[in-house]
């Protein structure tokens, strides 16, 4: 202890109310106990009483060490009490742990004092100060310093603290190897001598940002890594007071890359990886923006693949999956880079040619396309010939809107189709007129059956001998709303191509058949009713079965049904077809050969198939009487026909001449405009009358 410190200090033994005391009285913030040479209690302030829950009461006489330290204490702090008494060896001001009344740890931070009063005896002053907020706030500062770093290992993201001038200070890293590169290279150093300069730049930018705005910027940045192109989200955020930034990065490459997927996946075909109608048609009207911009010309091909149904039918979808890659490898192959090709669905694909030079530059690229296909397609060990119809569009001329332009090739591949497939087409507004016109009734031909919208007209034929009406050829009729009367030269191809001819030509043959009942019954007559059947109409493996129930639901005899049916449908040469042909025959229903003159008129037809009678063409009938040649070739047919014991049934009869030859030339039966046009069933009924006046 030091004497010259003591010595001017006022001692005495007890006492109550000096000086010293009342200011140590009037602080209870901290604890000052007093204590004689025993370590008696002597002094005992409020800030004690409230530290350590002894009244002044309790606690004056008692011994330090029973009161407040705790028992291992007890001895060394007896004996440096002594040592300081005897030795004057000072006890140090330390951290302490004592006790309190209640047996709880108080912390206090001890500092003592030792006075020698006018009686020479030693005093010694304690001077507790409480810790346990200093200890609560440290405790705090670890909690928080330790829940940080669980929070740095937890999480994947990387934390840089920066200087102001972009200098890295400090990093903090799940995994180094996340790290561009190790820390070893970048501590202490600036953004820019460690990462690629466009990167740098954008975080310098960024700093700078969060700087002045003083909040959280981000931005995103990607940088090549060992495995690939990573992407990364950095978020730069000024530290409070520290005039340091924080910069948090995460990799965000995963979701980068599902977001590259989903775009993909919207954006191409899954198959042929090529772009998708969505994305294809997105590039066209961006080619379209530049033909309008800068006054040049763009083509837009429709491709269309000839009978790709065909081979998907036959030889199964995943034959056809191959085939359909195959054919945009090729397709790809045969474009420069700058044209896209795209998968528009099914077999349809699109190419668009974006500065065209001049519009015949167009059809050689259609024909290279074609060519490209020429070579058979190799799969599994077979050789497939597989072929395209294309149609193009030419931008302005035929159009400046993606969605015009697509429907003109569209068109116009319907047109290459048409002109016999593997060929090209360019569009013309001739075809977009019949193109309308045909998708109207396409439209209309859907429900016009249940809006009852179909009617049957019955044409008379007649004995050519007799002048007697023998039965009749029923011809369809359609009266729609919207489009008027639709002859049947235009709507039966359409019903045909759109399989639509099946369900109609159920009504005609039971219509036809319900009517022939009652011609029958009112005029007590064997009429026959000849019926058109369409080619695609056999295709319906019920067709017989379909006849036959008419036929009795009619109470009708099969001989009086007439079937006709065009070389079209012998042309097909399909086993199915020959097999439904003869068992129509066995049934005794007749066949008809239709339109007999035009197109092949092969014969041999006539000796292969069971037919019955033989339509001669109206336009062999409408020259008989002025030229030779179609009067020698009627002669003919008739001739031949009869040696097969087919009958001849000559039609388009518009004039009394022709009758008459017909009849010279041994002419069976005629039907045509002289005789009667086609009439509506009651019509029909009341005819009689004037073919009776006739005979
Ligand atoms: P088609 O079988 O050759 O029918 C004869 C066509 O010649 C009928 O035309 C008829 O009205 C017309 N015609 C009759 N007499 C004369 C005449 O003296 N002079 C002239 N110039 N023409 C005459 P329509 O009714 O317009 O039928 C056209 C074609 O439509 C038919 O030709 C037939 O191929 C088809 N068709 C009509 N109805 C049906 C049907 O119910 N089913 C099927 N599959 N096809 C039908
Ligand atoms: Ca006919
Ligand atoms: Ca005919």
């Amino acid at each position: 202890m030091a004497p010259n410190k003591t010595n001017n200090m006022p001692t005495h033994q007890y006492v109550t109310n000096d000086p010293l005391h009342q200011l140590f009285d009037a602080v209870d913030s901290i604890s000052v106990q007093g204590y004689d040479e025993q370590r008696r209690v002597i002094y005992w302030n409020k800030g004690s009483e409230l530290l350590y829950g002894y009244s002044q009461q309790e606690a004056i006489g008692k011994k330090l060490e029973d009161l407040i330290i705790p028992a291992p204490m007890r001895e060394p702090v007896v004996e440096a009490h002594s040592n300081w008494i005897k030795h004057d060896i000072e006890i140090p001001a330390s951290e302490l742990t004592l006790k309190h009344k209640a047996g709880n740890d108080v912390a206090v931070f001890s500092s003592h004092v030792m006075f020698t009063n006018q009686y020479e005896t030693k005093q010694m002053y304690c001077i507790d100060v409480d810790l346990s907020e200093v200890h609560k706030a440290q405790a705090e500062a670890t909690f928080n310093a330790n829940m940080l770093k669980t929070i740095f290992e937890a999480i994947p993201d990387l934390f840089f603290v920066l200087e102001q001038d972009g200098t890295i200070a400090d990093y903090h890293a799940n995994n180094n190897n996340d790290l561009y590169v190790s820390p070893k290279q970048f501590i202490g150093k600036k953004m820019i001598d460690v990462l690629p300069e466009k990167v740098a730049h954008k975080f310098q930018l960024h700093i700078e940002k969060a700087t002045t705005q003083g909040k959280m910027v981000s931005f995103e940045y990607e940088l090549n890594m060992p495995e690939g192109i990573n992407y990364y989200e950095a978020r730069v955020r000024l530290l409070a007071k520290k005039s340091q930034m924080m910069v948090i990065i995460r990799d965000i490459s995963e979701p980068h890359r599902s977001a590259e997927l989903i775009r993909r996946q919207a954006h191409f075909d899954s198959l042929t990886a090529l772009p998708n109608r969505f994305l294809s048609l997105d590039r066209l009207s961006q080619i379209l923006m530049e033909v309008q911009k800068n006054h040049v010309k763009a083509a837009v091909f429709f491709l269309d693949l000839d009978d790709f149904k065909k081979v998907n039918d036959s030889l199964g979808h995943e034959v056809g999956d191959k085939l359909l890659i195959e054919a945009a490898h090729r397709l790809q192959q045969a474009l420069k880079k700058n044209d896209t090709v795209g998968r528009l669905g099914g077999d349809e694909f699109i190419v668009l040619i974006s500065s065209l030079d001049d519009e015949s530059d167009a059809l050689v690229i259609a024909d290279r396309l074609l060519k490209a296909f020429r070579k058979p397609f190799k799969l599994e060990g077979r050789d497939l010939i597989l072929t395209l119809s294309i149609g193009i569009a030419i931008s302005p001329k035929d159009g400046t809107s993606a969605s015009v332009l697509l429907r003109n090739a569209d068109t116009a591949m319907y047109q290459a189709k048409a002109l016999g497939r593997n060929t090209s087409s360019f569009f013309t507004p001739q075809m977009n007129v019949a193109m309308r016109r045909r998708f109207e009734i396409e439209e209309q031909m859907h429900g016009a059956l249940e809006r009852n919208e179909f009617e049957l007209y019955y044409q008379p034929q007649i004995d050519v001998k007799t002048n007697t009406i023998i039965g009749a050829e029923a011809l369809l009729r359609w009266h729609n709303i919207v489009l008027g009367e639709i002859t049947p030269d235009e709507f039966i191809p359409i019903a045909e191509q759109t399989g639509l001819i099946a369900p109609i030509g159920v009504f005609v043959i039971n219509q036809a058949l319900r009517f022939l009942n009652e011609w029958q019954t009112v005029n007590n007559q064997q009429y026959t009713m000849a019926v058109n059947l369409s080619p695609r109409q056999f295709r319906d493996p019920e067709l017989v079965n379909i006849i036959i129930h008419a036929l009795n639901e009619n109470t009708i005899s099969n001989e009086c049904l007439e079937l006709e049916i065009t070389e079209g449908v012998l042309m097909d040469g399909q086993t199915s077809i020959r097999e439904a042909l003869l068992q129509i025959d066995e049934l005794g229903i007749k066949l008809s050969m239709d339109d007999f003159g035009t197109g092949y008129s092969s014969l041999s037809y006539l000796r292969e198939y069971p037919f019955d009678v033989l339509k001669i063409d109206r336009s062999f009938i409408a020259g008989i009487t002025d030229n030779k040649a179609d009067c020698n070739l009627v002669k003919a047919a008739i001739a031949m026909s009869h040696s097969l014991e087919i009958k001849v049934v000559a039609e388009g009869v518009e004039t009394k001449e022709q009758l008459d030859l017909l009849n010279e030339l041994n002419c069976d039966i005629a039907q045509g405009f002289y005789l009667s046009k086609p009439l509506p069933g009651a019509k029909l009924l009341t005819f009689l009358l004037r073919c009776s006046k006739a005979t």
